[in-house]
């Protein structure tokens, strides 16, 4: 079995779809990502690309046990969850794991999203076997190769063992992006490391708690919502520009940088401006589009 990472990019788009011919190139899903190593399918977030995974899972996938990661639960980032059709079937097993908002834990959010006032399935009624797990900063997930069953761990004061063939991910939360925050995630397997940092506003001179997770990972995924002029607009909306996304890669030491979460007003064009903004600092910057495939 082989030992590559498998990334794709579902989705890229940040705050809502968007159709027609000007957004061809990037696409109008909103985010998500998976991850597959050797048997494991892991996700993050729930934006409406999770529908067409949905769909190539059924079709081309033997893979039964799917692991959901919510980076939040914004609603361009769980919008996919009830057309996701794994989660309506017998035979998939799905761990979700996510993080609490203010009063309401991570199982009422997901209980609450697909209720009756919002859709007539609720999420209790859907058909698979899945399991909730809430996730906070420091933590670690091991998802190991014959089990199902997920484990995580404070990695600062609990005692665990890391096996060869074990994927880790670590999590960062990150308060710069109203109101509750966003997880980070860092995907580890045999020496090859991805971060996952979407919904993000960086600081002055870089977020120096994103340049220590990411800190020579072979790939930073990165949020980079707006150009210079929409940002001074947007401030404080929790969302990046290339510049700022660059400027993290570059003080990290990353080796790839991918710019994703593009406002819905950005036509490719403007999207293809992003780049060479973020290649004047960090040569190696790349974009994010639907359908992107990476093999690490
Ligand atoms: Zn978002
Ligand atoms: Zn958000």
């Amino acid at each position: 079995m082989s030992d590559k990472i498998k990334i794709k990019f579902w989705g890229v788009r940040g705050s809502h779809n968007v159709f027609g011919d000007e957004y061809k190139k990037y696409g109008g899903n909103t985010t998500c990502l998976s991850i597959e190593i050797r048997r494991k399918i892991i996700i993050f977030d729930a934006g409406s690309g999770i529908i067409n995974y949905g769909k190539d899972i059924l079709k081309n996938k033997k893979n039964t046990e799917l692991n959901i990661f919510f980076t939040h639960t914004h609603i361009d980032h769980i919008q996919g969850l009830m057309y996701f059709t794994p989660i309506y079937m017998k035979k998939y097993f799905i761990n979700f794991i996510g993080s609490a908002v203010f009063n309401a834990s991570f199982s009422d959010i997901l209980n609450n999203i697909m209720d009756h006032q919002y859709f007539p399935v609720k999420f209790k009624q859907t058909g698979s076997y899945k399991k909730i797990y809430e996730i906070h900063d420091s933590q670690i997930v091991i998802i190991r190769e014959d089990n199902s069953n997920i484990e995580i761990y404070n990695k600062n004061y609990e005692l665990y063992e890391i096996e060869e063939n074990d994927i880790v991910i670590s999590c960062m939360h990150a308060i710069n992006h109203p109101v509750g925050g966003v997880n980070i995630y860092k995907i580890e397997y045999k020496n090859k490391k991805i971060v996952f940092a979407t919904d993000v506003e960086s600081y002055a001179y870089g977020d120096e708690k994103l340049i220590e997770f990411s800190k020579d990972v072979d790939i930073l995924i990165h949020d980079s919502a707006y150009l210079d002029e929409e940002y001074k607009i947007k401030q404080g909306w929790g969302h990046s520009t290339p510049e700022m996304a660059a400027i993290n890669a570059k003080r990290a030491n990353v080796k790839k940088l991918y710019l994703t979460h593009h406002s819905p007003d950005d036509t490719d064009e403007i999207v293809d401006r992003k780049l060479k903004i973020a290649k004047k600092t960090f040569k190696e910057s790349y974009l994010a589009y639907e359908g992107l495939e990476i093999d690490l």
